[in-house]
């Protein structure tokens, strides 16, 4: 298991400044493992259980907080808790403290890129993927084949994909050049928007999420990083 000093992990776990975190671990309020950790240097193990003065209830509840990430996810990785053959996306944040407690809220294909919200707060992840909840979430795709114009009609009146039971809700197709669309999809069911493409004979060979809600992907994050979110950024995703 990866070690880290233990202040970097406090104010990691608890979104408090590292000095800040040093200073309580100096007054001896810090555990690890049930044992008292009075250096801020000292290197433990990313999967340690901390304890902050349990009956200090504030700063408990300020203090753990459920974190929310944005990740910019990579081709090649996907979203699951544990997969045979692939990376999974959460092993990306390896460095963070207990990092098997995240999970994705909800599932990108393994080759599409972009917006995934990754966080331990079960709650958000049903409110961001529960279908009756219609979140938008907002996709740009490019094609195999110049996107037909009578797709933006048949997309926003509603497609039956031939392996589908049921019609998609309508979705809002804008075509931003011959191979490129943008696409706005209320549903996030399985191949979404390949599907909707294919119902119009074209090919998906890119697929990035760029926005969840009004919450948009973050432009300075590469691929495979990762930022946490403020209360602010997480009240955009809906
Ligand atoms: N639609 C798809 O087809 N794939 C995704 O990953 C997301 C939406």
């Amino acid at each position: 298991v990866q070690k880290e000093r233990l202040d970097k992990c406090v104010s990691k776990l608890t979104g408090l400044s590292r000095k800040e975190a040093s200073a309580l671990i100096k007054e001896g309020r810090v555990l690890v493992d049930g044992q008292a950790a009075l250096e801020a240097a000292l290197k433990i193990p990313v999967n340690s259980i901390i304890t902050i003065d349990d009956d200090e209830i504030s700063l408990y509840e300020e203090g753990f907080k459920k974190r929310v990430y944005m990740l910019n996810k990579p081709s090649d990785m996907v979203c699951a808790d544990r997969d045979r053959n692939h990376r999974i996306v959460t092993s990306l944040f390896v460095e963070e403290l207990r990092p098997d407690t995240l999970h994705c809220a909800g599932r990108l294909d393994i080759d599409t890129t972009g917006l995934l919200i990754v966080t331990d707060d079960g709650e958000l992840i049903h409110e961001i993927t529960h279908p009756k909840k219609e979140i938008t979430k907002l996709y740009r795709a490019v094609t195999d084949k110049p996107i037909p114009e009578k797709a933006v009609s048949a997309f926003l009146k509603g497609i039956k994909h031939p392996e589908e039971k049921f019609p998609y809700k309508s979705a809002k197709l804008t075509i931003e050049s011959a191979n490129v669309g943008l696409v706005e999809v209320k549903e996030g069911r399985f191949h979404e928007v390949k599907r909707l493409f294919e119902c119009v004979g074209c090919e998906v060979i890119e697929l990035t999420r760029l926005k969840i809600g009004s919450l948009e992907l973050d432009d300075s994050l590469e691929e495979g990083e990762y930022r946490l979110l403020s209360d602010d950024e997480v009240d955009l995703l809906f």
